[in-house]
């Protein structure tokens, strides 16, 4: 099947679901996102800031840029002008640099805090004391060009439905519980970033916002 008719199949399987799909684009060159704009996708997921870079001025100015793997803070000039979402932040000091540059382009950059969830040590992410700590230090009351909208989370790379419906759902109450403690009165906190090609139906029924969707449009990365 081409990119286009994956899109729409995505399309039509989310419709109605509270789902968006985030077209993960990384590794593939600006002509497969051209036919992804073309099929009507506007949400593109790169997990490096330079390919990231390289890519946005060939696409029209409407597409959202997702940042979803680890960005270092040396590297957060090269996505500040542009990003609208950092999918991956998982440190304090990450969210400073974010807001710094953020505040230095006068724009307003959401981000998504990135949660461990997965059995593998090697994923990064917060534990929910590590967010909390986060929440709670002086140096966030200081942000204003960060808007935290949500949480983020990869799963195992697993086929166990329960492992993973068990780690969807942990997200989903981290979610709830920084919804209730942090966020009860600020209606842009609300996505929940979780899903894949190979577990998204999942990650839907769990409640997913977001699925990052890479290799079910575009065949696998090779
Ligand atoms: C690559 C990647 C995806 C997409 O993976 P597919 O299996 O190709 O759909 C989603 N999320 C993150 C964080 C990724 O790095």
């Amino acid at each position: 099947m081409s990119v286009a008719e994956n899109i729409a199949r995505l399309e039509a399987e989310l419709a109605g679901s509270g789902a968006r799909l985030v077209v993960v684009t990384k590794t593939h060159p600006v002509e497969r996102l051209r036919e992804a704009y073309a099929a009507g996708a506007r949400r593109f997921g790169e997990n490096r800031p330079q390919e990231m870079a390289a890519k946005q001025p060939e696409l029209p100015p409407d597409v959202e840029w997702h940042l979803i793997g680890h960005l270092q803070t040396n590297k957060v000039k090269l996505v500040a002008p542009f990003v609208h979402t950092v999918q991956s932040l998982d440190s304090l000091r990450l969210l400073l640099a974010l807001d710094q540059h953020a505040a230095r382009h006068g724009r307003i950059i959401n981000a998504l805090l990135q949660f461990h969830i997965a059995e593998e040590e090697a994923k990064t992410g917060f534990s929910y004391h590590e967010a909390e700590e986060l929440l709670q230090s002086n140096e966030f009351k200081t942000v204003n060009n960060v808007r935290l909208t949500g949480v983020m989370g990869v799963a195992t790379f697993s086929d166990d439905e329960n492992l993973l419906r068990t780690e969807f759902r942990q997200l989903r109450g981290y979610f709830e519980l920084l919804k209730a403690h942090y966020f009860a009165g600020d209606e842009s906190f609300k996505e929940i970033s979780m899903g894949m090609s190979g577990d998204y139906r999942l990650a839907v029924q769990e409640g997913s916002t977001l699925v990052r969707v890479g290799s079910a449009i575009f065949g696998s990365r090779g």
